[in-house]
């Protein structure tokens, strides 16, 4: 079916200019409103205005311009039904072909921070109106809702004799639902957040897709990888220098590597992540000195990591990290010197993000489970030295609190249950996702000795360091375990009923121990 009227009503006017030209020069009548009519006018392009073919004005500051018999009978009216071509003929309503819409931008406003009034008026209702029209007349009506289907719609319509053909018509009808739901979905959001409602008796998840994956977790598993409107530095938003694309484990270890790196911003800090757990975390004086540190830890599994820093990347770290195969490194940004020597290591990806996310940012989180998905505010609890209680005989020394506080942020950033062991500003045994806190405290024991084993130490570097858990001991053999291990200093929510035996565990072994009152599993 050849295209021979097109409704134009575009708020992004990109690209009209050649669209208009295209269509114009194949003789398609184009009706616009307002501003595309102008637009096009401009541009030496022929045009009819909207209100010309209705006989009825825009009114209402534009709140009423295409809202019309003559503009939805032309676009919904089934040529293959008589009784619809009639009724077009009687009320002389002129079939449109082809409609090119694109909404107020009511994302963008909110994201500007407009005040409510203008928000308000960025809500397009005449745009979706005709969009969901089109959609559903797809049968004879193409629609057009993205500037960037504007190159594949001329070149269906000059290898079709002007048609576009049906194959292109359903899934520009598709794309078109999709566009009006992630519309309305934005304006609940936005009005919710507004009202501070948290949680909305329906909630819409929107996103657009940046891309689809070769495969999910597994190479029998399908994906898809999208963006949401949420304005935070990281995986979603960061720029790729090299290397091939991010599969899907990739993609998620990036994300944890990078919230991570970013609870530490007083000093450079380093995390190295497998499967989404840290396998070692520094901050230092220098990038350099805390990856040293950070791959002290555990240098078998830093093997294949994801390496994430919190400053732009020099080159005396990327020479170091470049020596140990390492799947993604994500950073703020790198200097060129930097770049030029990662650029020889051609799988590597490198990704920049232009910034750190603010890790006490308010959103939200969300995990799909068998016929729903549980949404949470993110965990962007943090503790400081004020907020501490120490509950031991001794309490901990200004350099034994400072690495309290670290090794409690990186607990927060591990699976449950996790004890993480750090010394000087940098971890020195993790043990992660394990069912009993006391298995998470003798694995991180055991891989500290054999990383100490590996470099030749002495003694393991869990001597003489301090100890974070996620959650309360709800006995004292971890803490039990913990002091094996060589600690001088406990941190720990508190909480249990058997918290006097844990506390009395530890001043038995000369411990230090605090409690925070704030818990951070993650699972
Ligand atoms: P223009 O710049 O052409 O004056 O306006 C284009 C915008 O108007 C498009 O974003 C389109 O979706 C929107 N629009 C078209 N018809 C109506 C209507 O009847 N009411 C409202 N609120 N917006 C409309």
């Amino acid at each position: 079916m050849t295209v021979r009227r097109a409704l134009i009503s575009v708020s992004d006017k990109t690209g009209l200019e050649a669209f208009g030209r295209f269509l114009a020069d194949r003789g398609v009548e184009i009706l616009s409103t307002g501003g595309t009519f102008a637009a096009l006018r401009k541009a030496g392009i022929a045009v009819r205005e909207v209100s010309e073919a209705t006989g009825f004005p825009e009114i209402m500051d534009g709140r009423v311009k295409t809202l019309h018999p003559t503009v939805h009978g032309g676009i919904l009216g089934r040529r293959d039904l008589p009784a619809h071509r009639e009724a077009m003929e009687t009320h002389a309503i002129a079939p449109i072909d082809l409609v090119v819409v694109n909404l107020y931008p009511f994302e963008a406003t909110v994201a500007r921070g407009a005040d409510f009034a203008e928000t308000i008026e960025n809500i397009d209702i005449g745009g979706p109106a005709m969009i969901r029209s089109a959609a559903k007349n797809h049968a004879d009506v193409a629609v057009v809702v993205d500037v960037e289907d504007y190159e594949p719609v001329m070149a269906a319509m000059t290898a079709n004799d002007g048609a576009v053909p049906d194959t292109l018509r359903q899934a520009l009808a598709a794309k078109a639902y999709a566009r009006t739901a992630a519309y309305d979905a934005a304006i609940s959001t936005w009005f919710a957040k507004v009202l501070e409602v948290p949680f909305p008796e329906r909630m819409t998840l929107s996103g657009t897709r940046t891309e689809v994956l070769r495969y999910g977790e597994n190479p029998h598993q399908e994906a898809a990888f999208y963006r949401t409107a949420e304005m935070r530095p990281g995986v979603a938003s960061a720029r790729q220098l090299q290397g091939k694309a991010l599969s899907y484990n990739n993609l998620n270890d990036t994300d944890a590597a990078f919230e991570l790196v970013a609870e530490f911003d007083s000093r450079p800090a380093i995390a190295i992540i497998k499967h989404a757990n840290p396998c070692g975390v520094a901050q230092a004086e220098s990038l350099s000195a805390a990856w040293d540190a950070a791959l002290a830890c555990d240098p078998v599994s830093a093997f294949g990591g994801i390496v994430a820093l919190n400053r732009s990347l020099d080159a005396a770290t990327a020479e170091k990290i470049a020596t140990i195969f390492t799947e993604v490194i994500v950073a703020p940004d790198a200097d060129a010197a930097a770049q030029e020597i990662l650029a020889r290591k051609k799988n590597l990806r490198l990704l920049l993000t232009g910034g750190m996310p603010d890790p006490l940012a308010p959103g939200l989180t969300w995990k799909a489970l068998a016929g729903g998905f549980l949404v949470q505010s993110r965990d962007n609890g943090r503790i400081e030295a004020a907020g501490l209680q120490a509950v031991t005989k001794r309490a901990p020394t200004a350099a034994e609190i400072e690495d309290l506080l670290f090794a409690f942020r990186v607990a927060k950033h591990v699976k449950s249950n996790t004890i993480v062991y750090a010394k000087g500003g940098a971890t020195v045994g993790i043990g992660a996702g394990q069912m009993s806190r006391v298995d998470a405290a003798r694995i991180a024991q055991r891989k500290a000795a054999d990383a100490a084993a590996a470099a030749g130490l002495a003694a393991p570097m869990t001597q003489g360091s301090v100890a974070a858990s996620d959650a309360f001991f709800p006995f004292a053999d971890g803490l039990e375990v913990v002091a094996e291990a060589g600690v001088t200093a406990v941190i720990q929510p508190g909480g249990s009923v058997r918290d006097q035996e844990v506390i009395d565990a530890a001043d038995a072994a000369g411990i230090a121990m605090v409690f925070t009152g704030m818990r951070h599993f993650r699972h």
